[in-house]
């Protein structure tokens, strides 16, 4: 059964072929630590997460990256605006180093809570500002570059195949869009290296052969996916936002330097959107997972939520989506805490619709509807179950190992009350009844009425 992926590249589903067998080189762009990341960033980290346990689960021998942005990724989407991570200084009065740590640790915290499994490498922009000042002066050597009075650009006329991945030529590209061309000789020209403002003093700049200054955003892609991977590489991954300028301009670079394609396989996830819009600081729906645990909900119901959408499909977040999913989640561990603890020694054995679905360009709607109905098949025990859940969730991430067999302990005191209720009800006593449930209830207990009698969960 081999892996398909919608590869953004070549506009098709493409079976995946390793470009060294046994082998998976990815590229994930990462976060630009300003602020904290929101739930429409972890909807794509979720995504690429996805993909790292779907290639690892393939035999595949991973060699997975993902930056951390700490300098040079600008406010505005042409080269104009300032630095995100210089605004985030003045506006908390820290310096960027502090800022760069303070959101990092965030970051690497709510990726714990989402059973995120950790990249190989973590490399930051400003680590490597020598790769980048290599890559340039080798884009300088091939002619790709010109100076202007602000920067060392990239000159996209230069490079007869540019735009091969949003279909975009450099003279049409953001056609109807008015911006602003200042010294560039073409719209999709761009940085490489930008010139530290000769009026003040930046905390991030860098001697370089053309002037102090700092990488533009695209570089640090370039540099370390060829740093870290070597060109090209099997998959890079991405939001769909990327692909028009930042990736587009990551495989000029790399195919400027190197005369190589910079990765085979593109893939995008799609947005997220809240109450059917775009998430925004002034209408205040911008949430981190933290806003979501202090709302009540899991971190893990979240990826939930982020599973039941296919990747390539917008996603839109609301609160009763979120408490579905959260009912779904606990629906799902209730069951397993019935069932028998895993068998250690049970192979990974994968179900046959489940990987079909999954290798079907990471199907995840398609693979948690044959996840249910493995869980409500009554014909299975749950030995079998629990060996086919568990290799399920290697995937889903859903973290329910912990869950299987798990049945929670009911203490005397809540069992005696459990007890006089169902005497209650017996007696048909139904204000005494209610009375109990609520005592119940108010001890954290969520109280079933089945054919057995009064049931309580957590
Ligand atoms: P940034 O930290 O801004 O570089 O973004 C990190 C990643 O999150 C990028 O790959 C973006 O494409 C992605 N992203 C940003 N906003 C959203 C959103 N609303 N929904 C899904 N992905 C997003
Ligand atoms: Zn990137």
């Amino acid at each position: 059964m081999s892996l398909r992926l919608y590869n953004t590249l070549t506009r098709s589903l493409e079976a995946f072929k390793p470009i060294t067998p046994g082998k998976a080189g990815v590229y994930a762009c990462g976060p630009t630590v300003y602020w904290f990341a929101h739930i429409g960033n972890f909807r794509y980290f979720i995504f690429s997460d996805l993909l790292h346990r779907v290639l690892k689960e393939s035999g595949l021998d991973t060699t997975f990256i993902m930056n951390i942005t700490d300098v040079g990724h600008l406010v505005g989407d042409g080269d104009d605006g300032e630095d995100k991570m210089m605004k985030a200084m003045r506006k908390e009065g820290k310096s960027a180093a502090e800022i760069a740590f303070f959101y990092t640790r965030a970051f690497v915290k709510d990726l714990l809570r989402l059973n995120i499994l950790p990249a190989d490498k973590y490399p930051r922009a400003t680590e490597h500002i020598p790769e980048q000042v290599a890559m340039v002066k080798q884009l300088e050597a091939n002619g790709f570059t010109y100076k202007t009075s602000d920067g060392i650009y990239f000159d996209t006329s230069k490079l007869p195949a540019y735009g091969k991945l949003s279909g975009q030529k450099s003279d049409e590209k953001q056609a109807g869009i008015r911006i602003d061309m200042g010294e560039k000789k073409n719209p999709t020209d761009f940085a490489l290296w930008k010139f530290s403002p000769t009026d003040q003093q930046r905390e991030m700049e860098w001697p370089s052969p053309w002037g102090v200054g700092f990488p533009g955003w695209h570089l640090e892609c370039s540099a370390m996916a060829q740093k870290y991977l070597g060109v090209p590489f099997d998959i890079h991954t991405g939001g769909v936002d990327h692909i028009a300028v930042h990736h587009e301009n990551e495989i000029a670079q790399t195919e400027g330097a190197s005369g190589k394609l910079e990765a085979n396989v593109w893939l995008h996830s799609e947005f997220l959107t809240v109450d059917g819009g775009k998430m925004s600081k002034s209408i205040g729906n911008v949430y981190t997972i933290q806003d979501l645990i202090d709302k009540g909900y899991d971190p893990i119901a979240y990826r939930y939520f982020c599973l039941q959408g296919h990747y390539r499909s917008i996603l839109n977040f609301t609160w009763e989506g979120l408490t579905a999913a959260q009912n779904a989640l606990n629906k799902l561990r209730q069951i397993v805490r019935d069932w028998s603890e895993p068998d250690p020694l049970a192979t990974a054995v994968m179900h046959t619709t489940f990987m079909l679905d999954i290798n079907n360009d990471l199907n995840t709607p398609g693979a948690l509807r044959t996840m249910w109905q493995l869980v409500d098949d009554d014909s299975i025990s749950s030995l079998e179950k629990t060996k086919w859940l568990v290799d399920y969730d290697r995937i889903l991430g859903l973290g329910l190992a912990d869950y299987i067999g798990k049945k929670i302990e009911i203490p005397k005191a809540v069992q005696d009350l459990v007890n006089e209720r169902d005497q209650a009800r017996a007696r048909k006593d139904f204000v005494m009844s209610d009375e109990l449930r609520m005592k119940l209830e108010g001890m954290g207990w969520v109280v079933k009425d089945t054919k057995e009698g009064t049931k309580v969960e957590k």
